[in-house]
C-alpha cells in the first residue's frame, strides 16, 4: 500500500506546516499493518527549512519540486506538480492538510483525476469492502455535526481526503526513518503563474491576557505607532502581553482585540502598567482589579494616579527608555 502526502511550509516562518507530519504519522499507522510506504510531495520556491523532521514522523520518501518562483498563490502550477506527482507515483491514497491551499488544490486534482475526495474527515482506517479489498474509510461529521458520516470510495484511485490540523495526533517517540529525497523534473508553463501576492504579512499574534501576569497598556497619550512600538518592545522584555484605551484603538495604534475597559477585555493581571492613558472610568472598568497598577502619565491630575499603586509624572517617551536600560542590565546580570 503507498500513501502519499501533501507537504506544506508556512510561507512565514519557512517552516512545516504542523499538520504535514500529522498526516505524515497517519499515513504510517495506515500502512503499517500492510507493509509499504509513505511519500511526502513538495512544490513550492525551496523545501521548508526543517523538512528533514518529517522521517521522524513516518516518511519513507519525499519528491520534490522546488522553483523560485512558486508561491503558494500559483495554485494552477501547484496542482498540476502535484498532479503529475500523483500519476508518477501511483499512490493508493493523497491525504491534504484542509488548510487553504490543500482545499484549493484538492478538489481540483481529484475532479482531473476523476478520484473521490472526502473532505474535513476526523478519522481514517483501512478495512475491508466486498471484492474490493482493503480500502480507506474515511469518517467526517455531516449534517452540521449531528452524525458521523463514513464515506468510501471503492470505485477509484486514489483515495482523496483532506484532514484539518490538529484533527490527527503525532505520536511522542515515532522510529526515524532513512532521509531519501527526490527531485520532481518537470517544466513549468507561463500561463499556471496568472495571480500573485503581492506580500505576506504574519497574521496578528493571538492576545492571551489572562494568560499573562503582567499587561503594558498605552493610550492616546502615547502619540503614534512609533512610541506604541516602543510598548511593545518593552513588553516582549518583561514576557508581558500589550493592551491599550479605546482611544488608542481609535487612533490606529492597536487592534481592537487589545482593548481593554467596559467595551473591550476585563483582566486582573499581577501588574498592570499604564502609558499615557488617562483612567476614564471605562477604561479602569477593564483593569482596576490589577494587583499592582503603576500609571506613567505627563498630567498629575489624571484620574488614572487615583487607582495607581505607583505614579511617575513624566511623558512616557523618557520613562520606556530608563526601564528597558535597567531591564537590560538586570537581564545580563
Ligand atoms: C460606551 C463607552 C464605552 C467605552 N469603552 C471603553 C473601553 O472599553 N476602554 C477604554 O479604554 N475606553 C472606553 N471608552 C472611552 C473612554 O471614555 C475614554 O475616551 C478613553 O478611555 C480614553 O483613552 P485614553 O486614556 O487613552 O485617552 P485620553 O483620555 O485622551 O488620555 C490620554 C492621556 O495621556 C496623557 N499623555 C499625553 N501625552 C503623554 C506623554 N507623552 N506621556 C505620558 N502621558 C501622556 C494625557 O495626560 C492623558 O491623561 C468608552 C466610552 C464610551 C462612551
Amino acid at each position: 500500500m503507498k500513501i502519499a502526502i501533501f507537504i506544506e511550509k508556512n510561507p512565514v516562518t519557512g517552516k512545516l506546516r504542523d499538520v504535514t507530519a500529522e498526516l505524515s504519522a497517519k499515513a504510517s499507522s495506515l500502512v503499517e499493518p500492510f507493509g509499504g510506504e509513505v511519500v511526502g510531495m513538495f512544490a513550492g520556491d525551496e523545501l521548508p527549512v526543517n523538512s528533514d523532521d518529517l522521517f521522524s514522523s513516518g516518511l519513507n520518501r519525499l519528491v520534490s519540486f522546488s522553483e523560485k518562483r512558486l508561491m503558494d498563490s500559483h495554485t494552477i502550477a501547484i496542482k498540476n506538480i502535484i498532479e503529475k506527482m500523483i500519476l508518477s507515483e501511483d499512490p493508493d491514497i493523497v491525504l491534504f492538510g484542509a488548510t487553504s491551499l490543500g482545499r484549493e488544490i484538492a478538489p481540483l486534482i481529484s475532479s482531473s483525476l476523476k478520484a473521490g475526495l472526502t473532505a474535513d474527515c476526523t478519522h481514517l482506517y483501512i478495512d475491508d469492502f466486498k471484492d474490493k479489498g482493503k480500502i480507506l474509510y474515511q469518517v467526517r461529521p455531516a449534517f452540521g455535526g449531528n452524525i458521523l458520516a463514513t464515506i468510501i470510495s471503492p470505485d477509484s484511485r486514489p483515495v482523496m481526503s483532506t484532514v484539518r490540523e490538529g484533527v490527527m495526533k503525532v505520536p511522542e517517540s515515532m522510529n526515524k526513518n532513512e532521509i531519501k529525497s527526490e527531485d520532481f523534473e518537470m517544466i513549468l508553463q507561463d500561463n499556471w503563474f496568472i495571480n500573485d501576492f503581492l506580500k505576506i504579512l504574519p497574521k496578528e499574534k493571538k492576545v492571551h491576557f489572562n494568560r499573562s501576569d503582567i499587561i503594558v497598556a498605552g493610550g492616546a497619550g502615547v502619540g503614534t505607532r512609533e512610541n506604541f512600538k516602543l510598548l511593545s518592545d518593552l513588553a516582549d522584555m518583561l514576557g508581558a502581553e500589550l493592551g491599550g484605551s479605546r482611544a488608542a484603538v481609535d487612533s490606529g495604534y492597536i487592534d481592537k482585540s487589545r482593548q481593554i475597559g467596559q467595551t473591550g477585555a476585563v483582566v486582573r493581571p499581577k501588574l498592570y502598567i499604564a502609558f499615557g492613558i488617562s483612567g476614564s472610568i471605562q477604561h479602569r472598568a477593564g483593569m482596576d482589579e490589577s494587583s499592582k497598577i503603576i500609571a506613567v502619565n505627563s498630567d498629575p491630575k489624571a484620574p488614572i494616579f487615583h487607582i495607581s499603586h505607583f505614579g511617575i509624572v513624566e511623558d512616557m517617551k523618557t520613562i520606556i527608555p530608563v526601564m528597558m536600560r535597567y531591564l537590560k542590565e538586570d537581564l545580563n546580570g
